[in-house]
């Protein structure tokens, strides 16, 4: 079927360039993009950077099967292993996040022998049969049950819950360390180090999937460090990263502590580690911590919480951190994303049916942002018609 409407909706904006945090459509008008496709370009549209690279390595190897080392790819898991939080070392490539996620799951499962996945309500983990499993939204597992057996869902953010699910036939416990898709939603204090502990003392792996989170998105590198997240930091046996992490090439990376790599058993895909796409990769990472992108983020972010905190603005909640941000609006979210787009030419995107969720380049400026804030004060504040 080549009908594109057949799993994509469609906007009725069409997109033909991008530079920086602007996207340009067909017609010439510029969009400023609050969403970054789902937080895939980090580093902004066809940074200068990222461009070069892959014009580069295009003209020497765009391909050659996973077995030969090329230094492009092992430049790559050289950077993800020092990158990662505590001894992630052991990094497998792959070619989007629920490959990551996939591959989690089956090295946990092998590497512990157990069966059973903890994963949270609410929670977004992909859309192969396996991570389907442990994502949450009945909407978009019922068409293809039956999906894995002994998933079971605990509700997020209460430890109590999460210790009693957790027992010896667990293999995994899967979370996100704020949870993206279903509306953006911050851990409570001490939940993460709940969940630490209580893997640690089942022999199961903790898996935080911080492929929405991770790579600067929060203000912190990954969001198991942020302070507003987990006091001093988690580290989980397995963390999955991919969106952003090649400026919007596909891409995905399993980091893995040592006792999953030794029990990881058989995995494997054709494009894993292409070099191509590695040196996209190498170049994003650049960016992201040459131009710190993760202090950009934490700035810009706090800037926009406290500017809608002390606007006439009204929301029923602001959650998030750093350039993660929820926003709760009293009428529908797609009304208001519609208006954005359309009355103030800003993309967004919905978590939900009421949260506005923003996930920008990371080199989003505050001039930036205060356009968004007058868009929005336009839009929801008092005066305007409602
Ligand atoms: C987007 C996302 C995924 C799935 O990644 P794909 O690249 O779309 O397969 C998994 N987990 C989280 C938290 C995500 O945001």
């Amino acid at each position: 079927m080549s009908d594109h409407g057949f799993v994509f909706s469609q906007k009725p904006i069409s997109i033909a360039a991008g530079e920086g945090v602007h996207l340009t459509s067909e017609d010439g008008t510029e969009y400023l993009d609050f969403g970054a496709s789902y937080a895939c370009t980090p580093t902004g549209h066809c940074h200068p950077q990222v461009v070069e690279a892959i014009q580069q390595q295009a003209g020497e190897l765009l391909y050659v099967q996973g077995s030969y080392p090329v230094e492009t790819r092992t430049n790559l898991e050289t950077r993800l292993a020092a990158l990662a939080p505590g001894d992630l070392e052991n990094v497998w490539l792959c070619n989007s996040g629920t490959e990551a996620n996939e591959a989690a799951l089956k090295f946990a499962r092998s590497a512990t022998g157990g069966t059973k996945i903890v994963a949270a309500k609410r929670a977004f983990h992909g859309r192969t049969a396996g991570t389907l499993s442990a994502t949450w939204k009945p909407k978009y597992k019922k068409p293809f049950e039956p999906l894995l057996e002994h998933v079971e869902f605990v509700t997020y953010g209460d430890a109590e819950e999460l210790e009693a699910a957790v027992d010896d036939e667990t293999a995994a416990v899967i979370l996100e360390p704020i949870q993206g898709e279903g509306g953006i939603h911050l851990p409570d204090s001490g939940y993460l180090e709940t969940a630490r502990a209580v893997t640690t003392a089942t022999n199961t792996a903790l898996i935080f999937d911080e492929i929405q989170t991770g790579l600067g998105r929060t203000g912190a590198t990954w969001a198991c460090q942020h302070d507003a997240v987990a006091a001093g930091g988690v580290t989980p046996d397995i963390l999955t990263t991919a969106k952003g992490l090649a400026s919007g090439l596909p891409i995905g990376a399993t980091l893995c502590a040592d006792w999953i790599a030794e029990g990881a058993g058989p995995h494997g895909s054709t494009f894993s580690g292409n070099p191509l796409v590695c040196a996209a990769a190498n170049a994003t990472v650049d960016v992201l911590v040459d131009d710190d992108l993760a202090g950009n983020a934490a700035a810009v972010g706090e800037y926009i919480q406290t500017e809608l905190e002390s606007s006439n603005i009204p929301l029923r909640d602001v959650r998030g951190e750093g350039l993660m941000l929820g926003l709760e609006v009293k009428r529908g979210a797609n009304r208001v994303l519609r208006d954005l787009a359309l009355e103030h030419q800003i993309l967004a995107l919905p978590a939900g049916r009421t949260v506005v969720r923003l996930l920008p380049p990371l080199v989003l400026e505050e001039t930036h942002a205060d356009a968004l804030l007058e868009a929005l004060s336009d839009i929801l504040a008092p005066t305007a018609q409602s």
